[in-house]
């Protein structure tokens, strides 16, 4: 099948006084109908900036290069206010800081019969009330807080009726950044249990921001590591999981799975700096595996399988210098 969301080369900076911040750093990957993408790395590596950069809502003075290739047309070169029409009916975002508030002088379903109601014209009264109540009871509240105002409502639940009304569009294409690092675990659950729904019945793909490994590995189909700006390696989830091929994916699993067990192991030093990343393979400073050639070259990607690889330890090996395989001191 064609891909919903085809990214390719996707680049993003900010000026600042220093110099420019390369947040995402030639970024390219697919999304098919009815995939889960989890993107994974450390805080600071341009997971919420790719996010944002792809549904084209970055703060003014950001830069955007390459291409967001969605039903046809290049969303990096789309208008600002074409993105804001399609936002809602096709792309979905959930993020943990809700980009507009409900409005208190609105009930809740005021809210769903304005955002049904201007989306999807063709639908009646009982259409949008059997909908909205679908929705909210998917997010835990119950059909008898319909009518209620926002603030009958605790911040939690809040938030998870801002999740419901961009659930009841049905955007073909969400982006949902870390959505339940603020959520309780069984709310955590539940929004696992209502995009496989999604999927499962309208072919609703998702972006998944998350920095948890354990999400991933049950709400994912595909996963994509991040580091410094660039994606280092990516695959079936299965796959990536069971042969993580990149020293930092390695890492990053060993970290979850001793913090889940001893509650220690983090990966030794910080992620670079965006401004003045490290030459050459970017984790070079923080690689357990490095070798003499890796900072001195940019690691190009390589097909292993169905993964995807950013490293020199998997070639192209026409590449590699003399001596290039050798540890670095
Ligand atoms: Fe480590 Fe070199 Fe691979 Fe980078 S290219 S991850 S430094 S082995």
């Amino acid at each position: 099948t064609e891909p919903v969301l085809s990214v390719q080369d996707l680049r993003v900076w900010y000026g600042s006084e220093r110099g420019a911040v390369r947040a995402v750093d030639g970024v390219s990957f697919d999304l098919r109908p009815g995939e889960t993408l989890g993107l994974v790395g450390e805080s600071g590596c341009g997971k919420t900036t790719l996010g944002r950069g792809v549904l084209g809502l970055l703060p003014r003075g950001a830069k955007l290069d390459g291409e967001v290739n969605y039903g046809g047309r290049n969303l990096v070169t789309t208008s600002r206010r074409e993105l804001q029409q399609m936002r809602g009916p096709e792309l979905g975002l959930i993020f943990q800081e809700p980009l507009t508030r409900l409005n208190p002088l609105l009930r809740v379903s005021e809210h769903f019969e304005e955002a049904l109601g201007t989306h999807e014209p063709d639908l009646d009264k009982e259409e949008i009330k059997h909908r909205s109540i679908e929705a909210l009871r998917a997010m835990g509240i119950p059909p008898t807080r319909y009518r209620a105002y926002p603030h009958e409502f605790s911040g939690g639940m809040r938030q998870r009726i801002m999740i419901a009304l961009a659930l009841v569009l049905r955007p073909s294409f969400i982006v949902a950044d870390e959505p339940t690092t603020a959520l309780d675990v069984l709310v955590e659950a539940q929004i696992i249990r209502i995009l496989g729904d999604l999927r499962r019945n309208f072919d609703t793909s998702l972006l998944f921001i998350t920095h948890n490994l354990g999400i991933v590995a049950e709400a994912c189909d595909r996963v994509a590591v991040m580091y410094a700006g660039r994606i280092v390696e990516q695959g079936p989830v299965t796959d990536v999981f069971a042969r993580p091929q990149h020293p930092y994916t390695r890492e990053l699993l060993r970290s979850t799975i001793s913090l889940a067990t001893t509650g220690l192991h983090y990966i030794p030093g910080a992620p670079p700096d965006l401004i003045d990343p490290p030459s050459g393979c970017r984790f070079h400073p923080r690689c357990p595996e490095a070798m003499r050639m890796c900072p001195q070259q940019f690691p190009q990607p390589v097909a292993l399988g169905p993964q995807t690889v950013e490293c020199w330890l998997h070639g192209p090996q026409n590449l590699v210098p003399e001596g290039g395989q050798e540890p670095l001191e």
